[in-house]
């Protein structure tokens, strides 16, 4: 049994059970043990109900004191009984669960563990898990892996799945030479697949997460820096030049630029007139306003004769960047005759797009990664720019070369991150930093709240919609099932439907959505036809709809800081007064702290590294920092140790052996090679 042997091969997984594990992403056994667990959970020992505190899952193993009959609430119907032991009492609640009335008899004991909430001056449990107390206690202290599920597919199916492909896969070769692990502190593979998934406690899942995450970070920066042309200080082969367009466009457009982005477009000029070839990063917190800063460039670069291109790394985005040129086209007449190119248009529209490029028509090309496709020639492409996806740039630079003779490339940014860590994944860029939000912003107001605040924030969002505002609800996950206790885009909706007035339209926006669907509901969003957009993280990247005022954001504990800030940024881009709200479904004290930082500092920089200070690396395992650095496990903020480590065995590997051909490189050159071919594997498909 090896990578490519289908799940379909292991015991008890025939053709239905497949179709599920393919719903998560996983056809073959090495994607299987890819599946990493999103979270893991150690049952405590129980505790005496009186210490069983809101906010917190506790088990408690308690006499069943009396059971009311079950209520019928619409479709539910709700079982409540009261337990007791001798510190206390407290409230059950299990829903559509009626047969429970014969099994908890009053009188007996059972262990129950779920999450405790207060109702009033009461505390209840909803929906606890039921064990036998030997059960219970063999699982004591054992760290359970949690796996991103799919409805009808169980955590315990995925568990046994996994056990059985461990014991039967046939572990590849080591691909690093001895001392590389060694130097490293790196496990075998096979050791760190075992444990990541089946951890014996904490140390040895940290051991594991190493070496998986050292060989993510590895790949992708030998990768990088292999490729020398990126490094080399090519010469411009596009030399350009000031024209009066893009002085005529500052003065025309309603606002001034701010110190920091005149500062930065001065940077750009000076690079594309310079000896060399442009190789520039803008780093920008969200709304600091990159976008027109790019656009000067491109401005520069059609009105020299030039054609540029805009890649985004979702069609949302694309669509949107197009918009806004068009926009400015109409208003301002640029010297821009821009195209879209997106992978969800017609194959006709397409080929008309591609003609229009071939012939120089157009001058200005904007699209996802359909733009760099084989079929697209370009007439003379002298500067690519990308926007918030750094690895669609570093990947999609070695294609774009071949399109033209080098042309100028930069990169745009809006995740923070530590100059120390930006040597290592931008290489050589230029990197520019547009450290200024514009004057005319008024901060955004936070709140950070429980779930009891809901009926609240509704009827403040209802408030905000009739006063011609906009809001965004951001959930977790996609639809019920994937994970326990977290809400979903789908279901959310719905109720969101029934507590609003009937004239608030609202619609829902995920990743699982067709290109197309996406594009309209964003569309209508920005058309204001939509009033409240329920989401998942799709719309963290980039998104400007300034009349957007409210963003809420559901179990904001499962996020990562620097991520709700990212979310944040999409509300206060406009002149109205802008609202974040944060609703945590944990109350532990921790978690609340935690997110208080958010509160305190709109700093993107500074919210990411004190994230880092609060919760050591490793912890908090499924949330992600950056969604433009998208490993399959490491992060690049929480991991930042194994990324230096993995930076300079990269340097001491190629300075040893820059082409990979001694023999104990031999294997590491295959796995290169394979990587390397498996191209727009890593765009995150939006
Ligand atoms: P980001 O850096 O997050 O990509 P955008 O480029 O989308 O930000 O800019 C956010 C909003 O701010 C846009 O609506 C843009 O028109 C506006 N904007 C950009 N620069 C300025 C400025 N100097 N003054 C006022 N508004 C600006
Ligand atoms: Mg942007």
């Amino acid at each position: 049994m090896d990578r490519s042997t289908p799940v379909t091969d292991l015991k008890g997984i025939g053709e239905k059970t497949g179709q599920l594990f393919q719903k998560i992403g996983v056809r073959t056994v090495g994607e299987l043990l890819a599946h990493y667990p999103r979270e893991y959970e150690t049952f405590q020992p129980p505790v005496p109900i009186a210490e069983a505190s809101p906010g917190q899952v506790c088990a408690v193993y308690a006499e069943v004191a009396s059971v009311l009959r079950p209520k019928k609430v619409r479709r539910l119907t709700i079982l409540s009984l009261s337990v007791r032991d001798r510190s206390g009492a407290l409230q059950l609640t299990f829903f559509n669960m009626p047969f429970l009335k014969n099994v908890l008899k009053p009188g007996g004991f059972y262990l129950f563990r779920g999450l405790v909430q207060s109702r009033g001056a009461a505390r209840v449990m909803e929906q606890p898990k039921l064990y036998s107390y030997e059960d219970y206690r063999k699982q004591c202290g054992v760290m359970q892996p949690r796996y991103a599920l799919t409805k009808g597919l169980t955590n315990q199916a995925v568990q046994k799945a996994v056990r059985q492909a461990l014991s039967l896969y046939r572990f590849e070769e080591e691909v690093y030479p001895e001392e590389l692990l060694s130097q490293n502190d790196l496990i075998s593979r096979r050791e760190a697949l075992n444990a990541v998934h089946f951890p014996e406690d904490r140390a040895a899942l940290l051991r594991a997460r190493r070496r998986l995450v050292f060989d993510e970070f590895f790949d992708f920066l030998l990768l990088l820096r292999q490729n020398k042309d990126l490094s080399a200080a090519l010469p411009n082969s596009y030399p350009m030049y000031e024209t009066a367009d893009t002085v005529r466009f500052l003065e025309q457009v309603p606002f001034s630029l701010t110190r920091a982005q005149k500062k930065v477009g001065q940077e750009l000029k000076e690079d594309l007139g310079s000896p060399f070839c442009m190789n520039r990063l803008i780093q920008g917190d969200v709304g600091s306003g990159k976008t027109i800063v790019a656009l000067l460039a491109l401005l520069m670069c059609a009105a020299n004769g030039f054609q540029g291109a805009l890649m985004a790394p979702t069609e949302v985005l694309a669509a949107q960047h197009y918009e806004t040129v068009c926009g400015y086209v109409k208003k301002y007449r640029l010297a821009f005759s821009p195209v879209l190119l997106v992978g969800s248009m017609s194959a006709k529209d397409k080929r008309e797009a591609c003609e229009r490029i071939a012939s120089g028509e157009a001058n200005l090309v904007i699209g996802t990664h359909a733009l760099i496709q084989e079929k697209v020639a370009y007439r003379n492409l002298a500067l690519v720019v990308t926007d918030e996806q750094h690895r669609f740039g570093v990947r999609q630079r070695e294609h774009l070369a071949e399109k033209g003779k080098d042309p100028h490339v930069l990169v745009m940014s809006a995740t923070p991150i530590p100059r120390t860590l930006a040597i290592i994944l931008y290489g050589d860029l230029h990197i520019s930093v547009i450290d200024e939000l514009p004057a005319d912003r008024l901060p955004i107001k936070n709140c950070v709240v429980n779930t009891s605040y809901r009926p609240k924030a509704y009827e403040f969002i209802r408030r905000e919609v009739a006063a011609g505002r906009q809001a965004y609800v951001i959930c977790p996950q996609v639809e019920e099932g994937e994970l326990e206790d977290v809400e979903n885009v789908v279901d959310y909706t719905e109720r969101l439907r029934s507590a609003l007035p009937a004239d608030v339209q609202i619609a829902y926006l995920h990743g699982k959505m067709r290109p197309q669907d996406k594009n309209r509901v964003m569309e209508e969003f920005a058309a204001r036809h939509i009033d409240v957009l329920v989401s998942t993280t799709v719309i963290e990247v980039g998104i400007n709809v300034p009349n957007a005022t409210v963003m809420m954001v559901e179990n904001a504990e499962r996020f990562g800081l620097a991520q709700l800030h990212q979310l944040r940024g999409r509300v206060g881009r406009g002149e109205h007064q802008s609202y974040c709200i944060f609703v945590s479904s944990r109350e532990q004290k921790e978690t609340m702290e935690r997110l208080q930082i958010l509160n305190r500092s709109n700093d993107g920089f500074y919210i990411a590294s004190e994230d880092l200070k609060l919760r050591g690396p490793g912890e908090l395992f499924g949330v992600r920092q950056s969604g433009e650095f998208s490993f399959g496990l490491g992060d690049i903020y929480t991991d930042a140790d194994v990324l230096q480590a993995a930076s300079e065995a990269v340097e001491t590997v190629l300075a040893e052996d820059g082409s990979l051909s001694l023999p104990k490189y031999r294997l590491l050159r295959q796995r290169l090679e394979e990587t390397s071919g498996q191209q727009g594997v890593d765009f995150r498909t939006i």
